[in-house]
């Protein structure tokens, strides 16, 4: 029975979270899952009441005790420094050593998104290695706030490091029947870094003779996605390059409001989280689209191998979506709740 460590954190993470646990627990009543879902009170209230934002004991506890974690967001004003993420969300990645970042961008209807010209619905899935590159904090700086101040910020990559997303990405690739796999990188400026990532990806690629495989300049991609996502089926990437064009391609496909992430270490844990972040601005209105947060449960349930009730969770966002059902940030009138709960009774009505 899985055990999950719901933290649903700051913002309209608490408000995500709710209408993806009413989602859940509609598909519970209909099919008797046995998920064990354990509140954790972690995020900026807690940082800025105990001047701590985890416990190494409470660190212990969510990594030993549970089999992955299911978060809302983290991010608060009043934690300028944003202390409380590097923590608890970095600390999550880096400790569990998270290495897969995976974010599938789906535009259910193309209607959605004003970026693209197509009819068709299209996705690309999203590789981002989640554990190296400028993410390590590694560098420092010298003569700091003089005229000659000197900085250096440390860009590190591992040849395990790279080889085990590239493969991740291409598992992936094989198992969906996906027919492409493209690289993301500046090769052309980055020397070393490009050359340990092309060097890999084509000899982890050289197993998957029935994937097309290619590399592209992270700048002619940022354009690409713009201008044709629909050609692209799955993205491998570095950290820093995966953060900003996983964003882009959450955009092309219907807006931030829309894109689940999961953090896993195959095998051994997990975390989901939307993509979003707290979006200070519009917490406690009522009106932040919960869809990120329950795609994050349609992730988990196919993690802990319920492939079917995952597509049924995609089945209930797109027909809420075609019903009218929609938070204002997609053109709708519908509150957080009113999305949650048509989603948790369409995906509730049948079992399956
Ligand atoms: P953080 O610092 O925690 O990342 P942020 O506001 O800087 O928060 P995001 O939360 O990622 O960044 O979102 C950027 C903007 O997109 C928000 O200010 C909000 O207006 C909009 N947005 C994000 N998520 C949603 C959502 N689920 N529903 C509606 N609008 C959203």
């Amino acid at each position: 029975m899985p055990r999950i460590a719901v933290i649903p954190g700051d913002g309209i993470g608490v408000e995500v979270v709710r209408e993806a646990r009413r989602v859940l627990a509609a598909l519970e009543d209909a099919n008797e899952l046995g998920f064990e879902l354990v509140d954790w009170d972690l995020g900026a209230e807690r940082y800025l009441r105990d001047g701590v934002a985890i416990t190494d004991e409470e660190f212990r506890a969510l990594a030993d005790d549970h089999d992955a974690v299911f978060l809302g967001a983290l991010g608060d004003p009043r934690v300028p420094g944003m202390e409380h993420i590097k923590e608890i969300l970095l600390g999550l990645r880096f400790k569990l050593d998270l290495y897969v970042n995976f974010r599938p961008c789906v535009l259910p209807l193309a209607r959605l998104s004003p970026l693209v010209t197509i009819q068709e619905p299209f996705r690309i899935d999203m590789f981002r290695e989640n554990t190296e590159g400028l993410y390590t904090g590694l560098g420092g700086s010298f003569k700091t706030g003089t005229s000659d101040e000197i900085v250096i910020e440390k860009d590190l990559h591992t040849r395990k490091g790279v080889e085990r997303i590239i493969r991740a990405a291409f598992e992936y690739a094989q198992s969906q029947g996906r027919g492409r796999v493209t690289l993301v990188d500046k090769a052309n400026v980055q020397r070393f870094v490009g050359s340990l990532w092309r060097r890999v990806f084509e000899e982890v690629g050289g197993a998957y003779p029935g994937i097309s495989q290619d590399a592209m300049y992270v700048d002619a991609m940022v354009m690409d996605l713009v201008r044709r996502p629909e050609c692209y089926e799955v993205l491998v990437t570095s950290n820093l390059f995966g953060d900003i064009i996983s964003d882009l391609a959450a955009e092309v496909t219907g807006g931030l409001g829309l894109a689940p992430s999961a953090n896993i270490h195959p095998g051994r844990y997990a975390l989901f989280e939307p993509v979003h972040g707290s979006a200070p601005d519009i917490a406690g209105q009522g009106v932040a689209n919960p869809i990120g947060a329950i795609r994050c449960v349609s992730l988990m349930l196919e993690y802990f191998g319920h492939q079917q009730l995952g597509e049924r969770i995609e089945a209930g966002v797109l027909a809420s979506i075609e019903d009218g059902t929609t938070t204002p940030d997609l053109g709708g009138e519908s509150s957080t709740e009113e999305v949650g709960s048509w989603i948790a009774s369409y995906v509730g009505s049948e079992s399956t």
